[in-house]
């Protein structure tokens, strides 16, 4: 801990990268936690193209059940603490596979969702998008052209939002220090994120409740929750 706090100093840029264990202390369950499934299905069935193409309502369904989980879940310690790391490190980043907007909520500007947001509506045929926290009926219609509407986040096997992979790539190859926070490490192309930023020198450092596929690869790594290991990470940070 005392020697990944000496990396936070203000000099250093830091990139860090979030997935879903750090809402897990939100009550937001992870895919591949013990709360995982929905009803009999596997979310990553759920969340594709082609599940959507056959089944809308049924995909609508999950999404708007997602929708109003997370919409009554807070922050939780981790999320503020990297609220928090923004405000002490001129140069930071971070970089979110989280759809659940828990980051903003937690007061982080500086961010980047790489897959878009729950709140977020797009159209499947015209170009409408939308910010829209409200209730949806079962299958949302597009108001200019009336064909479905679709979640603004990016789907299992579909590319990344243009330009999105670009940016993320240029600021982990100029990290001087990449955190791994929450995530399972299976979904690319973030999994070889530490790759990258390790081949530009970048110190490295895992942050999850436990071990995962890159854990042997980290400089450090710390195993146990976020929502407790983030808050001492940060505390003592100067200006
Ligand atoms: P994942 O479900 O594959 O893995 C979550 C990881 O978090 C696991 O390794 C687990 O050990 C760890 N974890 C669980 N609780 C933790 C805690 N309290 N503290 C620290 N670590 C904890 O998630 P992923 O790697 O982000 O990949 C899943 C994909 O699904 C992502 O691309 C994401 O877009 C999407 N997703 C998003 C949300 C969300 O927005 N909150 C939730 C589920 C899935
Ligand atoms: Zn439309």
């Amino acid at each position: 801990m005392e020697m990944v706090k000496a990396l936070l100093d203000g000099s250093k840029k830091v990139v860090v990268l979030t997935g879903a264990g750090v809402s897990a202390e939100s009550g937001v369950p992870t895919f591949r936690g013990r709360d995982g499934l929905w009803k009999t299905h596997r979310p990553e069935d759920l969340a594709r193209p082609d599940a959507f193409a056959m089944n809308p309502e049924l995909v609508w369904e999950f999404y708007n059940w997602r929708r109003d989980l997370v919409g009554k879940c807070e922050p939780n310690p981790a999320h503020l603490a990297l609220a928090e790391m923004e405000r002490h490190i001129p140069n930071f980043l971070l970089i979110t596979q989280n759809v659940d907007g828990l980051h903003a909520a937690a007061g982080s500007r500086k961010y980047l969702e790489m897959h878009g947001s729950l709140w977020q509506l797009k159209c499947t045929k015209c170009t409408h998008a939308r910010d829209d926290r409200s209730d949806l009926p079962p299958m949302p219609e597009c108001p200019v052209c009336g064909h479905l509407l679709r979640p603004g986040v990016v789907w299992f096997g579909e590319p990344l939002i243009p330009g999105v992979l670009k940016l993320a790539i240029a600021q982990i190859s100029s990290a001087d220090v990449f955190i791994s926070v929450g995530t399972s490490n299976l979904v690319q192309p973030a999994a070889s994120f530490y790759q990258l930023a390790r081949e530009h020198g970048a110190v490295t450092v895992e942050v999850n409740l436990e071990p995962t596929a890159n854990t042997g690869f980290m400089d450090f790594a710390m195993h146990g929750k976020a929502g407790e290991i983030l808050p001492e990470l940060v505390t003592g940070l100067s200006e």
